[in-house]
């Protein structure tokens, strides 16, 4: 059975009672965390020990997705420790980024903890035996559309991104798509381009056939329940609000 547990969906910066964005993914003895979102190291550690991780996926450099890898380091290296080097995936450009604001030169202990591989899209790696695939988001800066197929389930996150990404080719057939909503109400011309409204992540749902849809990525002003609501418009499957703590479960079906 493959678990997806919401460890935050807070869009921008964390609330009082919502971290940012963070998500850890469980397949038997694999554990996979998706955004390391401001707070989501102390959810996460809540679920497992951190130092157990099979990898870290971080979409982009934006702060909501990556600070926390920050509170893992630490973890890793002055800490309990853990089975080092955990392998941390980025998107270009994200490693000497991630390891500049750790001042870690060579033979740093950032190094030592962290095994950080940049990816581009069309990419595919495998962890222990699950293999992640990697697409194109449009965002401000180099960011990851992201496939998980653990052997029994085919999970797609979308990570920040607006309209035109590689975000349905990659959750074509998904047993859950995990898809941002970040914008309230209906696109008109103007609208922010590089995030995606509950509307359009269900029409994305829809596009890619995929199971059952979750958004996340709440912004100031975007209510979760009105998200579902729209997002259910326009795919007509079932749809879930990715609300911290809750944890969906994907049966063998096939
Ligand atoms: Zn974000």
């Amino acid at each position: 059975m493959t678990t997806l547990t919401v460890l935050g969906s807070s869009g921008g910066s964390p609330t009082r009672t919502n971290p940012a964005s963070g998500y850890l993914l469980t397949s038997g003895a694999t554990s996979i965390w998706l955004d390391a979102g401001t707070g989501t190291f102390m959810a996460l550690s809540g679920h497992m020990d951190p130092g157990t991780l099979s990898a870290v996926v971080i979409s982009h450099i934006h702060v909501d997705h990556c600070s926390d890898l920050f509170g893992l380091y630490g973890y890793l290296a002055h800490g309990p420790s853990g089975n080092v080097p955990i392998p941390v995936f980025v998107p270009q450009g994200a490693a000497e980024h991630l390891s500049a604001f750790a001042r870690a030169g060579e033979g740093h202990v950032f190094h030592t903890v962290f095994d950080v591989t940049e990816v581009a899209p069309g990419d595919e790696v495998d962890v222990a035996g699950t293999k992640l695939r990697f697409g194109k988001a449009i965002h401000t800066v180099p960011a990851l559309v992201t496939r998980v197929e653990t052997g029994d389930a085919v999970v797609t996150y979308s990570g920040d991104t607006g309209p035109g990404s590689d975000l349905t080719g990659l959750a074509n057939g998904a047993d859950l798509l995990l898809c941002e909503a970040s914008i309230a109400g209906e696109r008109v011309g103007d609208t922010y381009p590089y995030h995606l409204t509950a509307a359009e992540a269900g029409s994305t749902a829809k596009a890619a056939r995929v199971r059952r849809l979750v958004v996340t990525h709440f912004a100031n002003g975007v209510d979760p329940a009105t998200a579902v609501v729209e997002a259910k418009d326009t795919f007509g499957g079932p749809v879930d609000s990715a609300m911290p703590g809750a944890s969906f479960m994907i049966e063998e079906e096939r």
